[in-house]
């Protein structure tokens, strides 16, 4: 986490986004839209600060945003979520996965096992909590694991089975298989499920499944996500756990020491949010889905090999077909030769498994469509 000089390592989005501003090239690197949400809950917000929600909210997150996670989950999922004991409000999705991790492993004998290539803060929590990471690649076109793989990485050391659905960096959504695997999996070596969806609305071909709702999953299942995708507003970091009070009692022990409470105004706002018609769920990824096509299309016009996402902010593309054999390279060089930064789906693996991901590149698709159009025909300048 910090160079030998003592120095902090920048993450790769903070890294790449450094890049797009000294090289005025369009951002495709660091996954955030470039337009805000929705303007009733910009307002809900504005109102919130207005009439003096600005202090310390209660430890779990106010009483009105609790309720609409848990309604939230009845309607989308079916499931039923004490909203007092199974919801908790955290700092984004990030707090959530730092505070589970901590709280859920107890040295280096307890195993998180993560598919890879996988989100930057997975691996740097798992260090901070001083357990062992043990990753299983995600193969093919579709990036799916090997459930043999998968069952092999299981043991009775694996504390937390740490799943991303639908997946960053690669778009991935999981099969039934695998998600069933995981559970099974997980119940044969009595280890937690943590599942990281944050973006459970930004599917393009199938409904999202969360974990939580398949039998047997639930006891030990905590499910994570957030309002940044949904509503657009990653800055206000707003995120939450659910699951069984046990869990998030766990959670919540880490979470009031790490931050205690946070964002009070924002709160009320995506709890308005949560409740917002289904055309607004719909809307959203309807709308990256046609972003998705203008990126894909632009992409396999400057020559790239694209696997086209079933969800979440990304697309990969392949640059093999440009000649690139190093993803790293070829992007730290994009900027120059198209006006373009993306993000080598290396940084996103370990060094064991770097070399299946070589030429892979991840261009992030949640941007204004003139932007995508701009960024494609710059990238039309590669073929
Ligand atoms: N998990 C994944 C897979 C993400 O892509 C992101 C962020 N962009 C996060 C967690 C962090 O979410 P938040 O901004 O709510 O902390
Ligand atoms: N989740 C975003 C991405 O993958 C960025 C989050 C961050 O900057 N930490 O690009």
């Amino acid at each position: 986490l910090v160079d030998a000089d003592g120095t902090a390592r920048p993450t790769i989005f903070a890294e790449m986004s450094a890049l797009a501003v000294r090289t005025g090239a369009i951002n495709l690197g660091q996954g955030f839209p470039d337009e805000d949400g929705p303007g009733e809950v910009l307002e809900a917000a504005r109102e919130a600060i207005a009439n003096g929600v600005n202090q310390y909210p209660p430890g779990r997150g106010i009483r009105t945003l609790l309720q609409a996670i848990a309604q939230h989950q009845q309607r989308f999922y079916g499931l039923e979520l004490d909203p007092d004991r199974d919801v908790l409000v955290t700092a984004g999705a990030t707090e959530a996965i730092a505070a589970a991790l901590l709280a859920l492993t107890d040295g280096p004998d307890d195993e998180v096992v993560v598919f890879e290539p996988h989100y930057d803060s997975y691996a740097a929590c798992v260090a901070l909590a001083g357990a062992r990471l043990v990753t299983v690649p995600l193969r093919g076109d579709d990036f799916q694991p090997d459930l043999d793989e998968l069952a092999r990485a299981v043991t009775d050391r694996t504390r937390v089975i740490l799943v991303n659905d639908p997946h960053n960096p690669t778009g991935a959504v999981f099969s039934r298989e695998v998600l069933d695997e995981v559970v099974r999996l997980a119940d044969r070596h009595d280890a937690i499920i943590v599942t990281d969806e944050v973006y459970e609305h930004l599917v393009f071909d199938r409904p999202h499944v969360p974990i939580a709702t398949l039998p047997g999953a639930w006891d030990r299942t905590l499910t994570i996500s957030s309002g940044g995708k949904t509503f657009s507003m990653t800055g206000w970091k707003i995120g939450w756990a659910t699951g069984p009070a046990d869990l998030i009692d766990a959670v919540l022990a880490v979470k009031q020491f790490l931050t205690y409470v946070n964002g009070a105004p924002f709160q009320p706002a995506i709890a308005l949010g949560l409740g917002m018609p289904d055309e607004f769920f719909i809307g959203i990824a309807d709308t990256l889905r046609a972003k998705r096509d203008v990126l894909g299309a632009g992409l396999r016009e400057a020559g790239f090999a694209v696997r086209v996402p079933s969800g979440s902010y990304f697309t990969v593309a392949d640059a093999a077909p440009l000649g690139a054999t190093d993803a790293d390279e070829f992007c730290r060089r994009l900027p120059e030769r198209a006006g373009v930064v993306a993000i080598p789906l290396t940084a996103f693996a370990t060094p064991e498994h770097r070399g299946e991901y070589a030429t892979l590149v991840r261009f992030a698709a949640c941007k204004r469509f003139d932007v995508l159009e701009e960024a494609a025909s710059r990238l039309a300048s590669l073929a």
